[in-house]
């Protein structure tokens, strides 16, 4: 399996990909969002919804 490697400073391994909450928050106080990124660099992957805070979807396929 191929380790992950940050395009912005090429540090590699999975160790240094870190997430963190969001700093949105609902009226409740979860974070809506984890930030996914680099903890080098910073160099944010992506932001991924918290799946324990599901918004009501209405799934139409
Ligand atoms: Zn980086």
């Amino acid at each position: 399996m191929a380790e992950p490697k940050c395009p912005e400073c090429k540090t590699v391994g999975l160790e240094h990909i870190v997430s963190k909450e969001s700093d949105e928050k609902s009226q409740g106080g979860d974070p809506w969002f984890d930030v996914v990124h680099c903890d080098e660099c910073g160099h944010v992957y992506g932001v991924f919804a918290k799946i324990t805070h599901q918004p009501r979807l209405k799934l139409q396929m």
